[in-house]
């Protein structure tokens, strides 16, 4: 996700920009895919580059922890970071400085791509132990059938405990 930011850079210190953000799918480096995006950017024009505010929701596809079917999670991705330009807008100078290596970066070409900040929040805020419905019944520990879609003659999964302890009791009678 790249916007050409050669005229906001060229304004004053203090000049408000605002960016609408919406994409329909947005697949970031292998690990995040964010369906139906939609929010918006505030970059605001600073000494050192643009401090770029984001709000928006979007769709992100997961696997159910329980019945590991896939799913989408709803999620909020807010964040401000300061993207600092490589090269002075003005003069083309390269610009190397500590700052540059550890913010977000405007490239040579003046482009700042919100993907990586996009994909790391998005991750940030994905729950934990997402759930493709309330009180998913999970894959059965006996043959691995997904109980939301069907019954299996397993056992129900207390039995096998109640199996065991059953078990070793028999065998601590045995020894006595
Ligand atoms: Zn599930
Ligand atoms: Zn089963």
């Amino acid at each position: 996700m790249r916007f050409r930011v050669s005229q906001e850079l060229g304004q004053p210190v203090g000049t408000e920009f605002d960016l609408e953000l919406r994409q329909r799918s947005l697949f970031l480096d292998d690990d995040v895919a964010l369906m139906d995006l939609d929010g918006s950017a505030r970059l605001l024009r600073t000494d050192r580059g643009l401090l770029t505010t984001v709000r928006a929701v979007a769709h992100l596809e997961s696997t159910c922890s329980r019945c590991l079917a896939p799913m989408k999670s709803i999620i909020e991705i807010d964040f401000e970071e300061e993207f600092i330009p490589v090269v002075d807008p003005v003069s083309g100078a390269h610009i190397t400085t500590a700052e540059t290596e550890e913010s977000f970066i405007i490239s040579p070409d003046l482009m700042l791509d919100l993907g990586e900040s996009l994909r790391q929040y998005a991750l940030m805020s994905s729950p934990s132990k997402p759930l493709c419905r309330e009180g998913c019944a999970g894959l059965c520990p006996g043959c691995g059938i997904n109980l939301n879609e069907g019954h299996c003659s397993c056992p129900p999964q207390s039995d096998y405990r109640w199996g065991a302890l059953a078990a070793l009791n028999a065998k601590d009678q045995e020894g006595s």
